[in-house]
Formats: C-alpha cells, structure tokens, sequence
C-alpha cells in the first residue's frame, strides 16, 4: 500500500534502464572472456526456467515444501558426484567470494595465514590481518620450496587456487594437499577457474575447496563450498538466520540457480574444455607472430585460457581497441569499477611495467573455429596500429 503511488516512477525507472542499455549484437562479437563469466548452458537455462517455477520453501513441511527440498537436495548429489564429494560435504553460497570468504574466515582462527601471491581478490580481501604470502615462479607456479619454509612453525592455514584466473597456470593441488597434511596443516583451494574444466583431481583435494556456478556456464547467483570432515564441524555461518544448510549458511537458498549449477556442472565435461586448447594455441601462435609474449606459457594452463603481453601497449587500449573490432577480452587486472591497473599476478610472476600491458583471452565453452578467425583478424589489426603508434 505504501508503495503504491511511487509504483508508476519505479515502472518508468526499470523501462528506461533496460532500454537505454542495449546488449550487444551476439551474431557480430566474439565473447571470449569466458572466466569472467561463462555463456549460459542451454541445459542450465533449461533446468532454471522449469525450477522458475516450483512453488514452496525448501524449509517448509508441507507438500510444497518437501518437492523444493526434493529438488534442492537432488541438485547437491548431482552436484557433489560431479565434484567428486559427497551430498553433505556441501554448503550452498551465492557463488565464489561467498564460498572462499566462509572458509577462510572459519578455518583461520588462530591459525598462521599462508596465501598464494596470485590469489583472487576474493581470497585476499577475506584476510583481515597480516598473512605469509607463498610466492611464485617466473610461470607463475607456487614456489613448493618456499612453502615448506612456512610450514615449518605453528598450524598454518594454506590459501592456493587451483587455476590462476587471469594467466590460466595450474598449481600442484595435490601435492601441496599432501605437504599439508603432513605438516598439519590445513587447505583451502579456490577452485573457481578450474571446476568443470580439469577433472576434479587437479583442484579437490583441500580441506575446503570455493566453487561458482556462472563459471561453468550456470547462471549468476549460486556457488558452493566444499568441506571435508575436519572443515565441516569448524564453519561457521556468516550470514546468520534460519539455520539453513545445516546451520552453515542462513537464507532460502536459491533454488533455480542451483538447479542450472547443477545442470551447467554436469554438461561441463573437463573432456570438452580440453577441445579448446587448440583454439588457444592458435590464437598464442599468431599473437607471437604480432610480438607478444605468452605469459606463463611454459606452466602447465587451463585450455581455454591465454594472456598476451604487448610490450609498451596499455592493456586498457588493447582491450577497447579490440572491443571495438567486436571482440571482448579482458585486462588480468580490471576491477570491478572496470579500471585497469597493474596487475599484481603478472608483477608476482616479475614482468615490471609489463604487468599493465597483457589481456587475457577466455574461450567459452561453445569457442569455435569462427571466434578465432575473428579474434586473430582484430589482433592483427589492433596490434600493428597500436604497436606502430607506440613507436
Ligand atoms: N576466485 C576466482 C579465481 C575468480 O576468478 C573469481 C571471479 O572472477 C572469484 C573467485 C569470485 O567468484 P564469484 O564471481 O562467483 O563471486
């Protein structure tokens, strides 16, 4: 009632802003910025538009209810049997900040904090005090040498991610989970970047493991964390209400997004992405041939994802520069407000000035041999009038 007579400005509000802001074009882009957000499956649109409409709470006894709490906990076992976990080694989160931040501000405690120098800003921001911080090779790999060093002394909390989102390098996962245990310590791996593209060997094995759905091709809004069993006793909600998720996490949870995780995860064959590393050693020969350098190319990567330094060309011009050529790439180190600065996983890795002058290029899933041709087309073209004006 209150709102009644603000509802015809509010109506007029929405109208203007979805229509001021046209999407662009699909049929003339090439969207390969796949690890800012993969595409939408057509399986997880799908599984969203039928769940769109359930009726009922999954907390509530009724009838309703109990087919919303049917339909959640069909979701976690599918979920989980892709993931390689079990149903209840799995709380649900509004995606991959969310995830890493429940971990970390759990399992911390009075622990020594040991984090990765190319973590995600997700993993650094959920420190609130000073942490060791593991450094990295000239690839971009974990130093294993020096991690043993920080092992050494009181229980540790490691951070690591599986995948580093802006380079695509891998880190040893699971030999860091094995140095782990043997020093007592514990691990959290974000494996935001690497789930659904790596077998779940490559990135499951920390004592919690951070997970989004609209990386895999689900859509925006649900996510998931992994606890084993000494993780699991020790999280503590951080969004407190009606007990939810077995006390780990309040809130509804959202069902029609986790029902297209859920779908997206299980489409998301680790098989398929691997048909994308072809397409990106293309695009990482060509872009050689223009006088970049691969970043990290020597380390083991994920398929689909390459970064490219141009030497004396702000990433921010290579990146409008090709966006209007139809392409849409990334700068490693644009934040949320869209401004691109240095970035600290290519300055991490030693490349100096060069830390502002890469992008990162992210197949989706569905890339084909036409998104290369384009990408290849525009980087040609952006590259030589860019480098000739650097000159
Ligand atoms: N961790 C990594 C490695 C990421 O790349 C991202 C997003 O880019 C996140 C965490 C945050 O995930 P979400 O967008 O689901 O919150």
């Amino acid at each position: 009632m209150f709102l009644g007579h603000i509802r015809a400005p509010i109506t007029w509000l929405c109208a203007q802003r979805f229509t001021k802001m046209r999407a662009p074009d699909s049929g003339c882009r090439s969207y390969l910025d796949a690890n800012a957000s993969e595409p939408l499956r057509p399986e997880a649109r799908a599984a969203v538009i039928q769940t769109l409409d359930v009726v009922g709470n999954p907390s509530s006894v009724h009838a309703e209810g109990r087919h919303a709490r049917q339909l959640l906990e069909d979701a976690r076992e599918v979920l989980a049997d892709c993931f390689g976990a079990t149903a209840s080694e799995m709380v649900f989160t509004s995606g991959g900040t969310e995830a890493n931040s429940l971990a970390i501000a759990a399992l911390c405690g009075e622990r020594r904090a040991i984090v990765g120098i190319t973590e995600h800003a997700a993993v650094r921001a959920a420190f609130s005090g000073p942490v060791h911080v593991l450094p990295v090779n000239g690839n971009g790999v974990a130093d294993l040498g020096a991690l043993e060093t920080l092992l050494q002394g009181s229980p540790a909390l490691v951070c690591l991610m599986a995948a580093n989102n802006e380079t695509g390098v891998l880190h040893p996962v699971a030999q860091v989970a094995q140095m782990c245990r043997a020093a007592g310590a514990l691990l959290h791996v974000d494996a935001v970047q690497a789930a659904g593209r790596l077998p779940p060997g490559y990135w499951n094995a920390g004592d919690t493991v951070a997970l989004s759905g609209h990386k895999l091709g689900g859509p925006l809004g649900a996510g998931a964390l992994l606890a084993g069993p000494r993780a699991m006793p020790m999280l503590r909600p951080l969004i407190k209400g009606g007990g939810q998720e077995r006390g780990r996490r309040g809130g509804t949870p959202a069902l029609a997004p986790i029902a297209g995780f859920a779908a997206a995860a299980s489409a998301a064959k680790p098989e398929s992405a691997a048909r994308l590393a072809p397409m990106r050693d293309e695009i990482e020969n060509v872009a050689r041939e223009c006088g970049a350098v691969v970043v990290g190319g020597e380390a083991e990567r994920l398929p689909n994802t390459t970064c490219l330094w141009l030497p004396g060309v702000k990433a921010e011009t290579q990146v409008i520069a090709l966006d209007l050529e139809g392409i849409a790439v990334s700068a490693g180190a644009a934040c949320s407000s869209g401004k691109v600065g240095r970035s600290h996983v290519l300055e991490a890795m030693g490349l100096g000035d060069g830390a502002g002058e890469a992008i990162r290029v992210s197949l989706p899933w569905a890339a084909n041999a036409e998104h290369v041709r384009a990408f290849v087309r525009a980087y040609r073209a952006v590259t030589s009038r860019l480098l000739r004006r650097a000159a």
